[in-house]
């Protein structure tokens, strides 16, 4: 299959002809049409799949619809939590070039730095949040983020949450999300623990492996 073949809206396919990517990868295929489709889904994947594409190209497509008819205009709107300060840049990055020709705005947050500049990028309003746990935590905590608009989670790497020690961050945070949303939950591998947390956060999911 081709880009053109999964019902992308133009300045989107123009931001992939861009960046020389000219056929999606399986999960990519698999995934895009379900996103779009508002499914939950549970994606087993690791990282080099392409798995980011998977769900920013999608979340991209979704709010930028929802823009037109939202109220919430400085709201955060979709949530990526990953476990590491590397993948939340690369995946902020990732939204930056899928997104170049929208107008939807994102911010990365992670722990180990000065919070003042994610601060002041949260106070200019954004649609997209990518997040490490303790960091989005800790900001919520001192109010300067809400959760109450979130209509897309995604949990990114859950494997590697579990290694790290930050599932019950993780809950946490899933605690406080509304119940209406649409949820993504990507994992190389599936241990008990995992296929648990999967069954607590999303309702009626397809799975896609790759
Ligand atoms: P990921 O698995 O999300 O870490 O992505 C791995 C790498 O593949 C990243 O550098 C992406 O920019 C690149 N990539 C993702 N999807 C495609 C695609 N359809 N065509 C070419 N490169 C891609």
């Amino acid at each position: 299959a081709s880009f053109e073949e999964l019902n992308l809206i133009q300045p989107i396919q123009k931001a992939l002809k861009s960046l020389n990517y000219s056929n999606p990868t399986p999960i990519q295929e698999q995934a895009i049409p379900l996103i779009l489709q508002k499914k939950d889904l549970l994606g087993c994947a690791q990282t080099g799949t392409g798995k980011t594409a998977a769900f920013a190209i999608p979340i991209l497509q979704l709010l930028n619809e929802e823009l037109k008819q939202s109220h919430q205009k400085n709201a955060i709107k979709a949530l990526i939590v990953t476990p590491t300060r590397e993948l939340a840049i690369q995946i902020g990055d990732s939204f930056s070039d899928y997104g170049k020709n929208l107008r939807l705005k994102h911010a990365v947050i992670f722990g180990g730095v000065n919070q003042k500049s994610q601060v002041d990028a949260l106070q200019k309003g954004v649609d997209i949040l990518v997040a490490t746990p303790g960091r989005l935590l800790d900001l919520m905590h001192q109010k300067h983020l809400s959760l109450k608009h979130i209509s897309l989670f995604v949990l990114d790497e859950a494997d590697r949450m579990l290694d790290m020690g930050f599932i019950n961050d993780v809950k946490k945070i899933i605690a406080v999300l509304p119940q209406h949303r649409q949820s993504l939950f990507f994992s190389a591998t599936m241990p008990p623990v995992i296929q648990k947390l999967s069954e607590e956060i999303l309702k009626s999911p397809v799975k896609v492996e790759v």
